[in-house]
């Protein structure tokens, strides 16, 4: 007993010397040798619902898209294993029997078959290609083994069905399955399966396409070898046999060009990169930008971009960087998206959101629209017109441009560069230094895709989110924006039909979806927008051309904005249903017409303004003030002069000087408080105005190719709230007193009148000589 066990003893150590031996020994090759597995993917960009969006050649122009392990069914496995390499399984890189049997045959042949390569040997061929010697036979069954030590059996299947070719420059059953059947590898049916598992070793004579009826025939021999080995379930290859071939070689989708082109720049190292699209919202949408260009193409208008953001996740679900991608001559691979334009009036809204919540205006406050200059800068309306006195709603609605200048001098621009940094405004934080007032109006540069998440925040209770265009993308910044009530009532107010930039030729021809929009035309209409949202989707469209040639017919209104309801009816037909509710905070109140404010004692006509409580300017309306006058109203009276009898009071409105002179100028017919008592105390005793600028008699040169300006400036007395200038007896401006003003003189002697509210007046003389240097 004791000497076999002796003899037992020594061939275990026989045997574990000889493994031993020969890990040692493969260990030792691999450090000389190292296994390297460097293969370059194609990259896939991929829709939300994996289905294929887009796909990049390799840099040796090769279709090889990798294959994920969880694409790898169980029945491409098996039926891959059963074709290639039966024992798969079991081997450990080489099969000493297929080895045996081979070179056995080769020695009685006399040439050399490949019977005996493995799937993990094929795969150091397909890593290392060479010249089929007995060497290089010997390498690869080196490289098998060390394959085998260095990765699982799946890990190897994969790499094999990641590199196995398929004719022309087609490698990978991924590729395969894309190319021939338009289907991921996971959607193979098995009859497609069995096809693609002959073609690897016959790419030439099976190519499909080319000669389906003889694959088909070839196919179906494998199927009932399939079913002699019970592979699959006898109704499965029933259902396989009589499946038609209908392979052939189809173009590799092309969807979202842009946005494939982004992410693959974006992830270099990522082989598939799963995005935010919707597939089916994506090829609508791209038809419908491109027909619309077509349409007015002949007006010179070549170009669009569209983005689609669904509001609740802030998912991109459809990204159109141009009318036509393959559009050389347009610039059609300019991804206009990220383009830097100018925003014409599209960041109004937050403008007046911003000035909500700082409580400064409510949506019925009412606000001067008249000629105006800020620190030498006069903005003007789009239609070069002004209004004299009209709400915040309106003026927003309307997109007047006086109304949002006068709102962020208010405010200060900083203010609102601030809240665009924070909405992630990548370009205005680059140009911050540089911008004024004229901002609000277009003045800077921003992208679409930063407006559409602007708005998109609007949509979203005044909160701001990244928007996401990767799956798996998590960094994502969240800030406050605006509050919901301000968020909400610049939604009722976009919201509104009646306004000067509803698109003409729409209203009864076609459904007008229930949004809040914005449009804008920049200056030299280079470019016109339009961005819109429910509570569902925010849209974003620009159209324009990417040259930056600026068209008499392009507007937001009438050119971007039938796109957006076009974008809107495609993706959202009948979304209303579901609308923005009311924030709890957010209170109504009676307001007077006339001014929005609280009604004053003189005030009663009274409406309905929403504010927010503790936040909403208080301040009582003075819309009117009392006045002392005579029995005829042709005089009127200070307290100083007033007689005991014989006079009476009234209202007379209480015009801020501006509004004066928007009147005056406009020959606005307004009730005029009737001139002062000549024989009051306090008129007599009061000063005149004494006119500090100009100086009287002086000289003066004026550059006028730099429009240079002179300032009116004058002192008062204590008792008067407004002065009345004049320029050769032509009424010029009112003015608060003790407020600057500014204009260009005429050229020679210019006689210039003061007057202030009590009916005291003062008149100077200058010279003025224009020169133009
Ligand atoms: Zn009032
Ligand atoms: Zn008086």
């Amino acid at each position: 007993m004791k000497f076999s066990f002796d003899r037992y003893k020594k061939h275990v150590e026989y045997v574990l010397g000889f493994i031993v031996s020969y890990y040692i020994l493969i260990l030792l090759l691999t450090v000389f040798y190292p296994l390297e597995i460097n293969k370059e993917y194609s990259t896939i960009v991929l829709s939300r619902n994996n289905s294929l969006l887009h796909a990049f050649l390799t840099s040796g122009d090769k279709w090889r898209m990798y294959t994920e392990l969880e694409e790898i069914t169980p029945e491409l496995k098996s039926a891959i294993v059963f074709k290639e390499d039966k024992f798969f399984y079991y081997h450990p890189g080489i099969n000493p029997v297929s080895v045996a049997r081979a070179t056995v045959n080769n020695l009685r042949k006399g040439k050399r078959t490949s019977g005996a390569s493995t799937i993990t040997m094929q795969v150091a061929r397909l890593l290392e290609p060479k010249k089929r010697t007995y060497f290089n036979k010997l390498k690869e069954a080196f490289r098998a083994i060390q394959l085998e030590m260095l990765l699982s059996k799946d890990e190897i299947l994969q790499l094999y069905l990641n590199l196995v070719p398929y004719g022309s420059n087609i490698e990978g059953v991924k590729s395969a399955s894309v190319i021939y059947f338009g289907k991921m590898p996971d959607h193979l049916s098995i009859g497609e399966i069995a096809a693609l598992s002959i073609i690897p070793n016959r790419p030439l004579s099976l190519k499909p396409g080319y000669n389906n009826d003889y694959i088909e025939n070839e196919r179906n021999k494998w199927l009932n070898r399939y079913r002699e080995a019970g592979l699959f379930e006898s109704k499965f290859i029933e259902d396989a046999m009589k499946e038609p071939l209908t392979a052939s070689r189809r173009e590799i989708p092309r969807l979202a060009p842009h946005l494939c082109y982004r992410l693959k720049t974006q992830y270099p190292n990522e082989n598939s990169i799963r995005s935010t699209l919707n597939t089916e919202i994506q090829c609508q949408s791209e038809k419908i930008v491109k027909e619309y260009i077509q349409r007015l193409y002949f007006q010179n208008i070549k170009n669009a971009t569209a983005i689609i953001i669904d509001n609740a996740t802030r998912e991109v679900l459809a990204y159109i960087g141009s009318a036509d991608f393959e559009n050389d001559e347009d610039g059609g691979q300019v991804d206009g998206i990220q383009a830097v334009r100018s925003p014409g009036s599209t960041l109004k809204p937050l403008l007046y959101g911003i000035a909500i919540d700082k409580g400064i205006i409510t949506p019925k406050m009412i606000i001067t629209d008249v000629p105006v200059c800020f620190a030498g800068y006069e903005p003007e309306n789009y239609n070069e017109k002004f209004n004299g006195l009209i709400t915040i709603e309106n003026a927003l609605a309307g997109s007047l441009n006086v109304p949002a200048v006068k709102i962020l001098s208010e405010i200060s621009p900083q203010i609102l560069i601030n809240k665009l940094i924070e909405a992630n405004f990548y370009t205005i934080k680059q140009q911050k230094d540089d911008l004024g007032l004229s901002l609000v109006l277009g003045g800077c540069g921003v992208t679409l895709e930063e407006l559409a998440g602007l708005y998109s925040a609007i949509a979203n209770q005044g909160i701001y989110k990244s928007l996401k265009y990767k799956n798996s993308q998590d960094e994502t910044i969240t800030r406050t924006i605006l509050s919901k009530e301000s968020a909400f009532m610049i939604t009722e107010i976009l919201t509104q039909l009646k306004r000067p930039d509803f698109p003409v030729h729409w209203e009864n021809t076609m459904h007008t979806p229930k949004i809040a929009w914005k449009t804008g035309t920049s200056y030299g209409r280079r470019d016109a927008w339009s961005i819109g949202y429910n509570k569902n989707y925010t849209i974003g469209v620009w159209l324009g051309n990417f040259s930056g040639e600026g068209v008499p017919e392009l507007n937001g209104a009438d050119k971007a904005t039938p796109l957006l309801f076009q974008l809107f009816n495609s993706v959202d037909y009948n979304s209303p249903k579901d609308w923005f509710i009311i924030p709890d905070e957010l209170d109504m109140r009676y307001v007077c017409s006339q001014s929005g404010k609280i009604p004053g004692e003189f005030c009663n006509d009274l409406i309905i303004d929403y504010y927010i409580p503790g936040i909403s300017s208080n301040e009582t309306c003075t819309h009117l003030k009392k006045v002392f006058i005579n029995a005829d109203s042709t005089i009127s009276y200070c307290t100083s002069c007033l007689p005991e009898t014989g006079y009476k009071t009234a209202l007379y409105p209480n015009l801020a000087p501006e509004i004066i002179t928007f009147f005056e100028e406009n020959n606005i017919h307004y009730l005029k408080v009737p001139p002062h008592n000549p024989g009051c105390e306090r008129m007599l005793s009061g000063s005149k105005p004494v006119i500090t600028s100009p100086i009287h008699e002086n000289e003066y040169f004026v550059n006028v190719s730099d429009s240079m300006e002179i300032m009116l400036s004058c002192h008062t007395a204590n008792d008067v709230d407004n002065v009345f200038w004049y320029i050769n007896k032509k009424f010029y401006k009112s003015a608060t007193a003790g407020v600057n003003i500014f204009f260009t003189p005429p050229e020679g002697k210019v006689e210039i009148s003061c007057s202030d509210d009590k009916g005291r007046n003062t008149d100077i003389i200058i010279y003025v000589k224009h020169t133009s240097f």
